[in-house]
């Protein structure tokens, strides 16, 4: 598209006279992190007074919480994390406060040990649907496993790809997936992807699915689809050791002190157990009993849920406005609208997102960095950025949501006049 008349270039020449102005007067606004905001965080705060009566403190087996034991997790809590995760209690494990720790244990238990550690033969390469969630990548890159980026559509990861590769490379162990409201892309899976990396034939025998449910009961509206569930399509298609699935309440009550899960086929699980018993004794069953007495049942953590998404979704309503007064008619932007989770997604033009993202940072509006959701950070096409409005005051993403407009508009036109 070239500026190939008066007006275009006027238009770009306001445009520029808007952002310097801008720069004069820069403004201080961060939508970078992914996080709840305080009126969030409060809705769970009666939790934190909820052990009070001796009786609070003995789980359903009489066992005093208080003291040492229940490797795996108290009962009452694996019932309640099984019911989200769509596994047997006797299939879950309670973990700490964070699922990303529990996803760390997951590979480096399979890099280290078990009968053929996968570190005993390299290269150790990983499938990554990008974009995806930086800090998987950052994981597998730390780990030192070698990332292969995977294109992602509506239905999730390009499944031809996929399968291909599996199928020709042994040495790929395995896949990061987010089913749900996809971080960032918002997207569900399809049951056509759930069935095929449940089914599909791999070289490596050992693969795995680390199937990240972090935004698993993170509705926006009241449609609540959700991915099939991996364990029970991998357990009919013969392949039943190939899933593990995450969850947490990082973003259901407290992300800095809530309680995770992690659920696998029974074998699994008892292996996993084993290797826990050699790093502790037990996880937190206080703050497992808080979040059962607080959160119940699914019943009670839908409504929970929900109370949530009333101070969300004015948040993406709003971004969705924007952007569409802004951009309904143009070939400059396109962008996400989930019905879930924390993020919406912008695709840019090629070349566009990192200097979009700077010019925002000269005038003062932080947005996660260009790429961020890519292996190693690296986006070939550079279209790419990531919006987290949970977060922030309606006012201020209002104002933000203007100036990462203007700049989107600015960049673009100006690359198109290239
Ligand atoms: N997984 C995904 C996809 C996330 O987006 C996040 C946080 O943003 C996490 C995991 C972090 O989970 P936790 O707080 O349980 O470690």
């Amino acid at each position: 598209m070239g500026l190939n008349n008066d007006k275009a270039t006027r238009h770009l020449s306001s445009l520029e006279k808007e952002y310097e102005n801008y720069l004069e007067y820069p403004l201080n606004l961060n939508i970078t992190r992914g996080i709840p905001s305080e009126e969030q965080l409060q809705l769970s705060q009666e939790m934190l007074g909820m052990l009070n009566d001796p009786e609070d403190f003995l789980s359903k087996n009489k066992m005093d919480i208080r003291n040492y034991g229940e490797l795996t997790g108290i009962i009452e809590a694996k019932e309640l994390f099984s019911a989200i995760l769509g596994s047997e209690s006797r299939e879950t494990i309670i973990g700490g406060n964070s699922s990303l720790s529990l996803m760390y244990f997951v590979l480096t238990t399979k890099l280290f040990m078990g009968s053929v550690p996968w570190k005993t033969k390299s290269p150790i390469k990983f499938l990554c649907p990008s974009p995806g969630y930086d800090r998987h990548f950052s994981m597998t890159e730390k780990l030192g496993i070698e990332m292969i980026p995977i294109e992602m559509d509506e239905n999730g990861p390009n499944m031809d790809q996929v399968e291909r590769l599996v199928l020709q490379d042994q040495t790929i162990k395995g896949i990061w997936c987010v089913p749900n409201y996809s971080n960032p892309t918002g997207i569900i899976y399809s049951d056509e992807v759930v069935n095929r990396l449940a089914k599909m034939k791999t070289s490596a025998t050992d693969f795995i699915i680390m199937w990240d449910n972090a935004y698993a009961v993170h509705h926006l509206t009241q449609e609540n689809k959700v991915a099939k569930n991996i364990l029970t399509a991998c357990k009919e298609a013969g392949n039943s050791e190939r899933p593990w699935m995450f969850c947490s309440t990082s973003k259901i009550t407290f992300p800095g002190a809530g309680v995770s899960a992690v659920a696998a086929s029974e074998k699994n699980i008892t292996m996993l157990a084993n290797e826990l018993s050699y790093q502790t004794i037990g996880h937190d069953k206080l703050n497992q009993m808080r979040h059962v007495k607080f959160l119940k049942n699914t019943n009670q953590l839908k409504k929970h849920m929900e109370k949530h998404a009333l101070i969300l979704k004015p948040k993406f309503d709003l971004i969705q406005k924007k952007l569409n007064e802004r951009f309904n008619e143009s070939n400059l932007l396109t962008w996400t609208n989930p019905k879930g989770g924390y993020f919406v997604h912008l695709t840019t033009m090629d070349g566009c997102a990192t200097e979009i993202v700077e010019s925002l940072d000269r005038i003062g509006v932080k947005v996660t960095k260009a790429g961020a959701t890519y292996p190693s950070g690296n986006n070939p096409r550079d279209n790419s950025i990531r919006l987290a409005p949970t977060s922030v005051e309606l006012a201020d993403l209002e104002q933000a949501m203007d100036v990462i407009g203007l700049c989107i508009e600015m960049i673009s036109l100006r690359e198109g006049n290239k």
